[in-house]
Protein backbone atom coordinates (compact mmCIF):
# COMPACT_ATOMS: atom_id res chain seq x y z
CA UNK A 1 0.00 0.00 0.00
CA UNK A 2 1.80 3.17 -0.86
CA UNK A 3 2.49 5.98 1.16
CA UNK A 4 0.20 9.35 1.16
CA UNK A 5 0.67 11.78 -1.62
CA UNK A 6 3.46 9.22 -2.86
CA UNK A 7 4.15 9.77 -6.94
CA UNK A 8 3.34 7.02 -8.93
CA UNK A 9 6.26 6.88 -11.93
CA UNK A 10 6.13 3.16 -12.40
CA UNK A 11 3.38 0.36 -13.62
CA UNK A 12 5.58 -2.82 -14.30
CA UNK A 13 8.77 -3.84 -12.10
CA UNK A 14 10.88 -3.93 -15.02
CA UNK A 15 14.57 -4.33 -14.34
CA UNK A 16 16.22 -1.10 -14.68
CA UNK A 17 18.14 -3.04 -17.68
CA UNK A 18 15.13 -3.58 -19.60
CA UNK A 19 14.61 0.17 -20.29
CA UNK A 20 14.77 3.98 -18.86
CA UNK A 21 14.71 3.78 -15.36
CA UNK A 22 11.95 5.78 -13.53
CA UNK A 23 10.63 5.10 -10.28
CA UNK A 24 9.90 6.05 -6.80
CA UNK A 25 10.22 3.80 -3.88
CA UNK A 26 9.91 4.09 -0.40
CA UNK A 27 10.74 2.06 2.62
CA UNK A 28 8.63 2.05 5.55
CA UNK A 29 10.80 2.81 9.05
CA UNK A 30 10.64 0.05 11.47
CA UNK A 31 12.68 -2.52 13.52
CA UNK A 32 12.34 -5.80 12.93
CA UNK A 33 13.69 -8.76 14.91
CA UNK A 34 13.29 -12.37 14.42
CA UNK A 35 14.18 -14.00 17.59
CA UNK A 36 12.57 -17.97 17.93
CA UNK A 37 11.94 -18.62 21.63
CA UNK A 38 12.81 -15.74 23.02
CA UNK A 39 10.03 -13.35 22.14
CA UNK A 40 9.60 -11.99 25.89
CA UNK A 41 13.07 -10.19 25.91
CA UNK A 42 12.40 -8.68 22.77
CA UNK A 43 9.59 -7.32 23.58
CA UNK A 44 11.31 -5.97 26.87
CA UNK A 45 13.81 -4.65 24.71
CA UNK A 46 11.59 -3.04 22.45
CA UNK A 47 9.35 -1.37 24.85
CA UNK A 48 12.36 0.00 26.66
CA UNK A 49 13.66 1.43 23.74
CA UNK A 50 10.46 2.98 22.97
CA UNK A 51 11.13 4.89 26.86
CA UNK A 52 7.56 3.32 27.20
CA UNK A 53 6.17 3.08 30.78
CA UNK A 54 2.40 2.14 30.90
CA UNK A 55 2.18 -0.85 28.26
CA UNK A 56 -1.54 -1.66 27.13
CA UNK A 57 -1.53 -5.63 25.92
CA UNK A 58 -4.27 -6.63 23.25
CA UNK A 59 -4.41 -10.34 22.77
CA UNK A 60 -7.72 -11.86 22.11
CA UNK A 61 -8.53 -14.20 24.75
CA UNK A 62 -7.06 -17.75 22.65
CA UNK A 63 -3.81 -16.14 22.34
CA UNK A 64 -4.01 -15.65 26.05
CA UNK A 65 -1.57 -17.69 27.19
CA UNK A 66 1.14 -16.40 24.39
CA UNK A 67 0.73 -13.07 25.45
CA UNK A 68 1.28 -13.80 29.11
CA UNK A 69 4.90 -15.63 27.92
CA UNK A 70 5.35 -12.58 25.34
CA UNK A 71 4.57 -10.16 28.11
CA UNK A 72 6.41 -11.90 31.42
CA UNK A 73 9.15 -8.63 31.35
CA UNK A 74 6.71 -5.75 31.43
CA UNK A 75 3.91 -5.08 34.06
CA UNK A 76 1.66 -3.53 31.71
CA UNK A 77 -1.31 -1.67 33.01
CA UNK A 78 -3.78 -2.68 30.72
CA UNK A 79 -4.79 -6.42 28.61
CA UNK A 80 -7.64 -5.79 27.01
CA UNK A 81 -8.72 -9.20 24.69
CA UNK A 82 -11.96 -8.25 22.39
CA UNK A 83 -10.57 -8.69 19.39
CA UNK A 84 -13.06 -9.66 16.12
CA UNK A 85 -11.82 -10.45 12.72
CA UNK A 86 -12.17 -6.84 10.57
CA UNK A 87 -12.06 -4.74 13.31
CA UNK A 88 -15.76 -3.92 14.02
CA UNK A 89 -16.07 0.42 14.68
CA UNK A 90 -17.87 -0.23 18.13
CA UNK A 91 -14.79 -3.09 19.31
CA UNK A 92 -11.80 -0.48 17.85
CA UNK A 93 -13.89 2.76 20.14
CA UNK A 94 -14.23 0.66 23.31
CA UNK A 95 -10.53 -0.57 22.97
CA UNK A 96 -9.69 3.27 22.43
CA UNK A 97 -11.32 4.52 25.43
CA UNK A 98 -9.51 1.71 27.43
CA UNK A 99 -6.39 2.92 25.96
CA UNK A 100 -6.94 6.47 27.27
CA UNK A 101 -8.73 5.50 30.50
CA UNK A 102 -5.31 3.82 31.47
CA UNK A 103 -3.25 6.63 30.28
CA UNK A 104 -1.30 4.16 28.14
CA UNK A 105 2.07 4.85 26.60
CA UNK A 106 2.50 2.20 24.04
CA UNK A 107 0.55 -0.77 22.71
CA UNK A 108 2.21 -4.73 22.23
CA UNK A 109 -0.02 -6.59 20.02
CA UNK A 110 0.19 -10.42 20.19
CA UNK A 111 -2.02 -12.20 17.33
CA UNK A 112 -2.61 -12.39 14.18
CA UNK A 113 -3.90 -9.51 11.79
CA UNK A 114 -7.10 -9.00 13.36
CA UNK A 115 -5.42 -8.07 16.61
CA UNK A 116 -2.97 -6.23 15.06
CA UNK A 117 -5.68 -4.48 13.02
CA UNK A 118 -7.36 -3.40 16.67
CA UNK A 119 -3.67 -2.36 17.76
CA UNK A 120 -3.60 -0.18 14.79
CA UNK A 121 -7.24 1.02 15.02
CA UNK A 122 -6.18 2.55 18.80
CA UNK A 123 -2.69 3.99 17.41
CA UNK A 124 -4.83 6.11 14.65
CA UNK A 125 -6.45 7.90 17.44
CA UNK A 126 -4.36 7.60 19.90
CA UNK A 127 -0.60 8.02 18.21
CA UNK A 128 0.71 5.18 20.28
CA UNK A 129 3.57 3.46 19.27
CA UNK A 130 3.14 -0.13 18.53
CA UNK A 131 5.40 -3.33 19.05
CA UNK A 132 3.59 -5.93 16.88
CA UNK A 133 4.20 -10.06 17.84
CA UNK A 134 2.90 -11.84 15.17
CA UNK A 135 0.99 -15.49 15.42
CA UNK A 136 0.57 -15.99 11.79
CA UNK A 137 1.59 -14.96 8.16
CA UNK A 138 -1.10 -12.12 7.60
CA UNK A 139 1.28 -9.59 7.51
CA UNK A 140 -0.32 -7.04 8.86
CA UNK A 141 2.29 -5.71 11.14
CA UNK A 142 4.54 -4.75 8.17
CA UNK A 143 2.19 -2.00 6.88
CA UNK A 144 0.88 1.48 7.39
CA UNK A 145 -2.37 -0.44 6.18
CA UNK A 146 -5.26 0.11 8.94
CA UNK A 147 -8.99 -1.16 8.28
CA UNK A 148 -12.32 -0.82 10.42
CA UNK A 149 -15.78 -2.09 9.45
CA UNK A 150 -18.98 -0.08 10.05
CA UNK A 151 -22.85 -1.49 9.00
CA UNK A 152 -20.80 -4.45 6.98
CA UNK A 153 -18.53 -2.20 5.23
CA UNK A 154 -15.15 -2.22 5.38
CA UNK A 155 -12.89 0.92 4.71
CA UNK A 156 -9.28 0.76 4.83
CA UNK A 157 -6.61 3.53 4.59
CA UNK A 158 -2.82 3.95 5.27
CA UNK A 159 -1.38 6.26 8.02
CA UNK A 160 2.50 6.30 9.17
CA UNK A 161 1.11 6.33 12.87
CA UNK A 162 -0.64 2.78 12.94
CA UNK A 163 2.92 1.01 11.42
CA UNK A 164 4.26 -0.55 14.13
CA UNK A 165 7.77 0.86 15.34
CA UNK A 166 8.94 -2.63 16.23
CA UNK A 167 7.50 -6.17 15.38
CA UNK A 168 9.36 -9.23 17.00
CA UNK A 169 8.77 -12.80 14.98
CA UNK A 170 9.36 -15.76 17.35
CA UNK A 171 8.74 -18.88 15.10
CA UNK A 172 7.44 -20.87 18.39
CA UNK A 173 4.34 -18.69 18.90
CA UNK A 174 2.96 -20.05 15.41
CA UNK A 175 3.35 -23.94 17.06
CA UNK A 176 -0.12 -23.83 17.89
CA UNK A 177 -1.56 -22.73 14.65
CA UNK A 178 -3.97 -25.38 13.02
CA UNK A 179 -2.39 -26.86 10.24
CA UNK A 180 -5.52 -25.59 7.84
CA UNK A 181 -4.69 -22.09 9.42
CA UNK A 182 -1.26 -22.28 8.72
CA UNK A 183 -1.96 -23.21 5.20
CA UNK A 184 -4.52 -20.67 4.07
CA UNK A 185 -2.43 -17.75 6.13
CA UNK A 186 0.85 -18.65 4.30
CA UNK A 187 -1.02 -18.54 1.02
CA UNK A 188 -2.45 -15.18 2.05
CA UNK A 189 1.21 -14.07 2.47
CA UNK A 190 2.14 -15.55 -0.98
CA UNK A 191 -0.71 -13.50 -2.71
CA UNK A 192 0.75 -10.42 -1.02
CA UNK A 193 3.97 -11.77 -3.32
CA UNK A 194 1.94 -12.49 -6.24
CA UNK A 195 -0.04 -9.47 -6.57
CA UNK A 196 2.51 -7.20 -5.64
CA UNK A 197 4.32 -8.09 -8.81
CA UNK A 198 1.72 -5.96 -10.93
CA UNK A 199 0.13 -3.92 -8.27
CA UNK A 200 -0.51 -0.01 -8.85
CA UNK A 201 2.98 0.86 -7.40
CA UNK A 202 4.94 -2.56 -8.33
CA UNK A 203 8.51 -1.25 -8.91
CA UNK A 204 12.26 -3.44 -8.92
CA UNK A 205 12.87 -3.16 -5.88
CA UNK A 206 9.34 -4.49 -4.24
CA UNK A 207 9.31 -7.26 -7.25
CA UNK A 208 12.98 -8.85 -5.61
CA UNK A 209 11.00 -8.44 -1.63
CA UNK A 210 8.24 -10.11 -3.73
CA UNK A 211 10.21 -12.98 -5.89
CA UNK A 212 12.24 -13.98 -2.47
CA UNK A 213 9.14 -14.42 -0.59
CA UNK A 214 7.56 -16.32 -2.62
CA UNK A 215 10.92 -18.79 -2.55
CA UNK A 216 11.09 -18.73 1.18
CA UNK A 217 7.28 -19.60 1.40
CA UNK A 218 7.22 -21.94 -1.38
CA UNK A 219 9.91 -23.73 0.90
CA UNK A 220 8.70 -23.30 4.02
CA UNK A 221 5.09 -24.18 3.93
CA UNK A 222 5.31 -27.40 2.67
CA UNK A 223 7.91 -28.39 6.02
CA UNK A 224 4.75 -26.57 8.13
CA UNK A 225 2.10 -28.47 6.34
CA UNK A 226 4.08 -31.79 7.71
CA UNK A 227 5.41 -31.03 11.21
CA UNK A 228 3.26 -28.31 12.16
CA UNK A 229 5.29 -27.43 14.97
CA UNK A 230 8.68 -27.82 13.51
CA UNK A 231 10.26 -24.87 14.14
CA UNK A 232 12.64 -25.28 10.57
CA UNK A 233 9.90 -24.59 8.28
CA UNK A 234 7.65 -22.18 10.76
CA UNK A 235 10.54 -19.73 10.55
CA UNK A 236 11.15 -19.66 6.72
CA UNK A 237 7.50 -19.15 6.01
CA UNK A 238 7.50 -16.19 8.93
CA UNK A 239 10.45 -14.85 6.84
CA UNK A 240 8.84 -15.01 3.51
CA UNK A 241 5.47 -13.43 5.13
CA UNK A 242 7.72 -10.65 6.17
CA UNK A 243 8.91 -10.03 2.84
CA UNK A 244 5.84 -10.44 1.31
CA UNK A 245 4.06 -7.79 3.45
CA UNK A 246 7.00 -5.60 2.99
CA UNK A 247 6.60 -6.03 -1.25
CA UNK A 248 3.01 -5.57 -0.48
CA UNK A 249 3.37 -2.19 1.91
CA UNK A 250 5.08 -0.83 -0.94
CA UNK A 251 3.38 -2.04 -3.97
CA UNK A 252 -0.06 -1.38 -2.91
CA UNK A 253 -3.30 -3.64 -3.64
CA UNK A 254 -3.66 -5.15 -6.68
CA UNK A 255 -6.62 -7.27 -8.23
CA UNK A 256 -6.31 -10.16 -5.78
CA UNK A 257 -6.83 -7.73 -3.12
CA UNK A 258 -9.41 -6.11 -4.46
CA UNK A 259 -11.46 -8.73 -5.33
CA UNK A 260 -10.77 -10.23 -1.84
CA UNK A 261 -11.45 -7.09 -0.02
CA UNK A 262 -14.98 -6.75 -1.72
CA UNK A 263 -15.35 -11.27 -1.05
CA UNK A 264 -14.09 -10.72 3.34
CA UNK A 265 -15.93 -6.88 3.50
CA UNK A 266 -19.43 -7.80 1.96
CA UNK A 267 -20.13 -11.64 2.51
CA UNK A 268 -17.81 -11.77 5.72
CA UNK A 269 -15.39 -14.38 4.50
CA UNK A 270 -12.67 -15.48 6.35
CA UNK A 271 -9.57 -13.29 5.17
CA UNK A 272 -7.12 -16.43 5.02
CA UNK A 273 -9.02 -18.82 3.23
CA UNK A 274 -10.65 -16.58 0.52
CA UNK A 275 -7.05 -15.36 -0.33
CA UNK A 276 -5.90 -18.70 -0.73
CA UNK A 277 -8.58 -19.79 -2.77
CA UNK A 278 -8.67 -16.65 -5.25
CA UNK A 279 -5.43 -16.52 -5.87
CA UNK A 280 -4.87 -18.90 -9.03
CA UNK A 281 -7.73 -17.49 -10.79
CA UNK A 282 -6.29 -13.71 -10.37
CA UNK A 283 -3.23 -15.36 -11.44
CA UNK A 284 -4.29 -17.12 -14.23
CA UNK A 285 -5.95 -14.30 -15.51
CA UNK A 286 -2.74 -11.92 -15.63
CA UNK A 287 0.50 -13.67 -16.05
CA UNK A 288 -0.53 -14.39 -20.05
CA UNK A 289 -0.03 -10.31 -20.13
CA UNK A 290 2.63 -9.95 -17.19
CA UNK A 291 5.24 -12.29 -18.60
CA UNK A 292 8.08 -10.43 -16.34
CA UNK A 293 6.14 -11.28 -13.13
CA UNK A 294 4.88 -15.01 -14.50
CA UNK A 295 8.82 -15.48 -15.31
CA UNK A 296 9.90 -14.03 -11.95
CA UNK A 297 7.14 -16.76 -10.00
CA UNK A 298 7.72 -19.92 -12.34
CA UNK A 299 11.52 -19.02 -11.08
CA UNK A 300 11.10 -18.79 -7.24
CA UNK A 301 8.11 -22.00 -7.21
CA UNK A 302 11.06 -24.06 -9.04
CA UNK A 303 8.26 -24.64 -11.84
CA UNK A 304 7.83 -24.30 -15.82
CA UNK A 305 4.85 -21.90 -15.36
CA UNK A 306 4.13 -19.32 -12.48
CA UNK A 307 0.25 -21.30 -12.37
CA UNK A 308 1.84 -24.69 -12.59
CA UNK A 309 4.39 -24.00 -9.56
CA UNK A 310 1.46 -22.37 -7.58
CA UNK A 311 -0.61 -25.09 -8.36
CA UNK A 312 1.34 -27.69 -6.96
CA UNK A 313 2.20 -26.14 -3.86
CA UNK A 314 -1.50 -25.40 -3.28
CA UNK A 315 -1.99 -29.18 -3.49
CA UNK A 316 0.65 -30.32 -1.83
CA UNK A 317 -0.49 -27.94 1.24
CA UNK A 318 -4.17 -29.56 0.49
CA UNK A 319 -4.90 -25.42 -0.16
CA UNK A 320 -9.27 -24.83 0.18
CA UNK A 321 -10.20 -24.99 -3.64
CA UNK A 322 -13.51 -23.33 -3.40
CA UNK A 323 -15.30 -20.16 -2.54
CA UNK A 324 -18.61 -22.13 -2.26
CA UNK A 325 -17.05 -24.11 0.36
CA UNK A 326 -16.19 -20.79 2.84
CA UNK A 327 -19.73 -19.33 2.53
CA UNK A 328 -20.10 -17.47 -0.62
CA UNK A 329 -23.35 -18.15 -2.12
CA UNK A 330 -22.84 -18.28 -6.23
CA UNK A 331 -26.73 -15.64 -6.31
CA UNK A 332 -23.97 -13.00 -4.71
CA UNK A 333 -21.16 -13.40 -7.84
CA UNK A 334 -23.04 -10.62 -9.94
CA UNK A 335 -23.08 -7.70 -7.17
CA UNK A 336 -19.80 -8.94 -6.36
CA UNK A 337 -18.23 -8.57 -10.03
CA UNK A 338 -19.67 -4.89 -9.89
CA UNK A 339 -18.41 -3.87 -6.60
CA UNK A 340 -14.82 -4.68 -7.75
CA UNK A 341 -15.21 -3.97 -10.94
CA UNK A 342 -15.53 -0.01 -9.05
CA UNK A 343 -12.33 -0.73 -7.44
CA UNK A 344 -10.21 -2.48 -9.92
CA UNK A 345 -6.65 -1.35 -10.76
CA UNK A 346 -6.90 0.21 -14.38
CA UNK A 347 -3.23 -0.65 -14.85
CA UNK A 348 -3.97 -4.43 -14.11
CA UNK A 349 -1.61 -6.16 -16.98
CA UNK A 350 -5.35 -8.01 -17.89
CA UNK A 351 -8.04 -5.51 -18.71
CA UNK A 352 -10.69 -6.34 -16.31
CA UNK A 353 -14.62 -6.84 -17.93
CA UNK A 354 -18.06 -7.59 -16.37
CA UNK A 355 -16.93 -10.98 -18.83
CA UNK A 356 -13.74 -11.73 -17.26
CA UNK A 357 -14.48 -11.56 -14.07
CA UNK A 358 -17.80 -13.17 -14.03
CA UNK A 359 -15.99 -16.33 -15.23
CA UNK A 360 -13.35 -15.68 -13.03
CA UNK A 361 -15.55 -15.94 -9.71
CA UNK A 362 -17.83 -18.78 -11.24
CA UNK A 363 -14.97 -20.84 -11.61
CA UNK A 364 -13.38 -19.83 -7.65
CA UNK A 365 -16.77 -20.62 -6.35
CA UNK A 366 -17.29 -23.69 -7.93
CA UNK A 367 -13.40 -24.52 -7.42
CA UNK A 368 -12.80 -25.73 -11.04
CA UNK A 369 -9.58 -25.67 -12.77
CA UNK A 370 -8.33 -22.24 -13.07
CA UNK A 371 -7.46 -21.61 -16.94
P1 LIG B 1 -6.95 -13.70 12.70
O1 LIG B 1 -6.01 -12.74 13.31
O2 LIG B 1 -8.41 -13.39 12.80
O3 LIG B 1 -6.65 -15.15 13.29
C1 LIG B 1 -7.40 -16.26 12.78
C2 LIG B 1 -7.64 -17.28 13.89
O4 LIG B 1 -6.39 -17.83 14.29
C3 LIG B 1 -8.24 -16.68 15.16
O5 LIG B 1 -9.24 -17.56 15.62
C4 LIG B 1 -7.09 -16.65 16.13
O6 LIG B 1 -7.52 -16.77 17.46
C5 LIG B 1 -6.28 -17.85 15.70
N1 LIG B 1 -4.85 -17.78 15.97
C6 LIG B 1 -4.01 -16.76 15.70
N2 LIG B 1 -2.75 -17.11 16.03
C7 LIG B 1 -2.79 -18.34 16.54
C8 LIG B 1 -1.80 -19.24 17.03
N3 LIG B 1 -0.49 -18.94 17.02
N4 LIG B 1 -2.20 -20.45 17.49
C9 LIG B 1 -3.52 -20.80 17.43
N5 LIG B 1 -4.50 -20.01 16.96
C10 LIG B 1 -4.13 -18.79 16.51
O7 LIG B 1 -6.66 -13.91 11.13
P2 LIG B 1 -5.47 -13.43 10.18
O8 LIG B 1 -5.68 -14.16 8.92
O9 LIG B 1 -4.16 -13.51 10.87
O10 LIG B 1 -5.77 -11.89 9.96
C11 LIG B 1 -6.91 -11.48 9.22
C12 LIG B 1 -7.19 -10.00 9.41
O11 LIG B 1 -6.00 -9.25 9.19
C13 LIG B 1 -8.22 -9.48 8.42
O12 LIG B 1 -9.09 -8.58 9.06
C14 LIG B 1 -7.38 -8.75 7.40
O13 LIG B 1 -8.07 -7.73 6.73
C15 LIG B 1 -6.25 -8.23 8.25
N6 LIG B 1 -5.01 -7.97 7.49
C16 LIG B 1 -4.60 -6.69 7.38
C17 LIG B 1 -3.44 -6.40 6.69
C18 LIG B 1 -2.97 -4.97 6.62
O14 LIG B 1 -1.96 -4.69 6.00
N7 LIG B 1 -3.66 -4.06 7.26
C19 LIG B 1 -2.69 -7.42 6.08
C20 LIG B 1 -3.14 -8.73 6.22
C21 LIG B 1 -4.30 -9.00 6.94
Amino acid sequence: MPAMGREVLSRAPARPETGPVHFVHESLPQRVRFQTGDAAAAVTAEVERLGAARVMVIAGSAEGELADLVTSGLTPVLRHDEVVMHVPIEVAERARAAAVESRADAIVSVGGGSTTGLAKAVALTTGLPIVAVPTTYAGSEATAVWGLTEASRKTTGVDPVVLPRAVVYDATLLRSLPVELSVASGLNALAHCVDSLWAPQADPINAVLATEGARALRDGLPLVAGDPAGLPGIELALYGAHLAAKAFASAGSGLHHKICHVLGGRYDLPHAQTHATVLPYVLALNAPNAPEAATRLAGAFGSPTALAGLQELRSTLGAPRALRDVGLEEADIPAAVEDVLAIAPPSNPTPVTTENLTRLLQAAWAGEEPQ
